[in-house]
């Protein structure tokens, strides 16, 4: 059996959403949802390989830097393997609005982790918080778990 492969996306899912129009933009302001490990421990004992894919506009709009970002991501997954779960890649993009090919619901981060990784798509998982997301799961043939606050919808 190949592996199979869940994508994660990250605000609203791993960590608390900032308020609308806003972004976490320090690692001070990144809290983990309390079932985000919980989610990622159960894909791991699976042997599913988890896959974070986030858009990060912020980036563009210099609200915080990609060393900023790094700093965050750096400490979800200290944080996560702290409560014994694994991520296996994180994919982001930090374009601004229709600048580029993989700022979600397009498809690039997605295609992007299936050409690193060799990821059957029709056999992968997508969860996520946002229409964005739902939209993106049905043009790549993933199925789609919809989560609000890091719980099942
Ligand atoms: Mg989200
Ligand atoms: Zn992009």
């Amino acid at each position: 059996m190949s592996t199979r492969y869940v994508f994660l996306d990250r605000d609203g899912v791993i960590n608390e959403s900032p308020a609308p129009g806003e972004y976490i933009r320090s690692e001070t302001k990144f809290r983990l949802l309390p079932n985000a490990a919980n989610w990622i421990r159960l894909f791991n004992a699976l042997e599913f390989l988890v896959i974070v894919i986030t858009n990060q506009r912020g980036v563009a709009l210099r609200l915080m830097s990609e060393d900023d970002l790094a700093r965050i991501h750096r400490k979800m997954l200290v944080e996560l393997a702290a409560k014994g779960a694994r991520i296996d890649d994180v994919f982001y993009c930090p374009h601004a609005e229709d600048s580029c090919e993989c700022r979600k619901p397009k498809a690039g981060l997605v295609y992007a982790a299936r050409d690193k990784w060799n990821i059957d798509l029709a056999h992968s998982l997508l969860m996520g918080d946002s229409d964005n997301d739902e939209q993106l799961a049905a043009a790549c043939g993933l199925a789609f778990v919809r989560v609000v606050d890091g719980h099942l919808a």
